[in-house]
């Protein structure tokens, strides 16, 4: 049995004051349906650490470095990661890939990181409009994915986390249908299942792009979605916490 997952990508948004407030509104306001994660900036990964102290909800980073240390200017490594208590890292955001140019090899190097540092990897993957427009969507998808299975083999599946995120729902307010998220995810699963059907079966797949409270329970009803991954509305403390417990468990 799947445990749903919700984690809420601030990205690159809000400041102490909203942290603290989001996180409080977070706390008072989650029925515990769901297990539920949070991505801050960087920066407010202690304050978000120690409000959450104590509480089931856990945090992470948007990014990391496959490296261990040295000249990498602006980078943040794994074992600082480690440092402050985080529990999962966000890997290949499409944000990511469209604007600082991160291949599938980068994504999978830093899945392989993240889980010798014994963090667990999300592993965002999705096709732009033009691919789903082309009809490519899964080998879009399966290319992603086979990057990263080449790279750290099924059995790892039993930790990864994948988002399945349509770039073209991203932002923009248009919401994949419960039918079209599910398509694809059962393509995926399909895909691990042909490797390891009891690892596909653990596997949690996260649908993420515009969801919004009123979407949020026909997606997590579809038997291969298994919660979301939240960027806008995880900025607004009733509309994430609505998101949360849609979640059946
Ligand atoms: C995201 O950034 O991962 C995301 C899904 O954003 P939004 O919910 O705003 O579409």
């Amino acid at each position: 049995m799947r445990r749903t997952l919700v984690a809420a990508n601030w990205k690159m948004n809000g400041n102490k004051e909203t942290v603290a407030s989001l996180l409080t509104a977070f706390k008072n306001g989650m029925s515990g349906s769901a297990d539920v994660a949070i991505f801050p900036p960087a920066l407010y990964v202690p304050q978000v650490a120690q409000a959450l102290a104590g509480t089931d909800i856990s945090f992470g980073v948007q990014n990391v470095s496959a490296q261990e240390s040295g000249a990498f200017t602006g980078e943040l490594s794994l074992s600082m990661v480690n440092d402050f208590a985080c529990k999962y890292v966000l890997i290949g955001h499409s944000e990511r890939r469209e604007l600082f140019g991160e291949t599938d090899a980068d994504v999978a190097q830093k899945v392989v990181a993240t889980l010798k540092a014994g963090l667990i990897p999300m592993l965002c993957i999705g096709e732009t409009l033009e691919q789903r427009e082309s009809g490519i969507t899964e080998e879009v998808v399966g290319t992603q994915i086979k990057a990263v299975l080449d790279a750290v083999g099924i059995a790892a599946f039993e930790t990864i986390v994948i988002a399945y995120e349509p770039v073209w729902a991203i932002g923009t307010g248009k919401t994949a249908s419960p039918e079209q998220a599910q398509d694809v995810h059962a393509f995926i699963r399909g895909m691990l299942e042909a490797e390891d059907a009891a690892v596909a079966a653990k596997t949690r797949i996260l649908y993420g792009g515009s969801v919004k409270a009123a979407s949020a329970e026909a997606l997590f009803g579809q038997p291969d979605i298994d919660g979301g991954l939240v960027g806008g509305a995880s900025l607004l403390a009733d509309e994430f916490v609505a998101i949360c417990n849609a979640a059946k468990g």
